[in-house]
């Protein structure tokens, strides 16, 4: 067997993009899985790119979830020069209603990267 310098376990969406990106820097990679590649929740995922509907508080997260979604792009143009494959890639944003107030003051901080301390704005 040949030598590696990085092993990565499990070949869900995770390890097979950091065993990619560890490939592509230059990096000997084995990936290895108990399963068929890419059949646990990688598999199950509804595709949504939500950051926004993912993180109910601005912060490093947040910035994190925003700067990793707008790589998508790039993404899907990459994988699609070298596989074919077309993702699909949707950047339209995603409608959610809200239902309570609470909720309206969840989706404005979350969409506006800060606290919203006055009443909340309906419709
Ligand atoms: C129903 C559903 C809907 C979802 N919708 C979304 C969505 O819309 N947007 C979104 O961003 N996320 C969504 N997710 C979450 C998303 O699917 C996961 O965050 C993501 O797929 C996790 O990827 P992963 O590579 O970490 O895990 P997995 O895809 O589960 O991969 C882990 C791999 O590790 C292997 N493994 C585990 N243990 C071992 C071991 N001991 N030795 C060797 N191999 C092992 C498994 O066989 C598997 O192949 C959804 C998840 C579910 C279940």
């Amino acid at each position: 067997m040949k030598s590696v310098e990085t092993i990565v376990v499990g070949a869900g969406v995770i390890g097979m993009m950091s065993a990619w990106q560890l490939a592509k820097a230059g990096q000997q990679v084995l990936l290895i899985d108990a399963n068929d590649l890419g059949q646990q929740a990688s598999r199950c995922a509804a595709g949504m790119i939500g950051a926004q509907l993912e993180v109910a508080e601005p912060g490093p997260f947040f910035t994190l979830c925003k700067e990793s979604r707008a790589m998508f792009p790039d993404l899907a143009e990459e994988l699609r020069s070298l596989t074919g494959i077309d993702i699909e890639l949707d950047t339209h944003g995603i409608l959610w209603l809200s239902t309570s107030e609470k909720e309206t003051l969840r989706f404005w901080n979350a969409r506006h990267g800060k606290t919203y301390k006055g009443q909340a704005v309906l419709g």
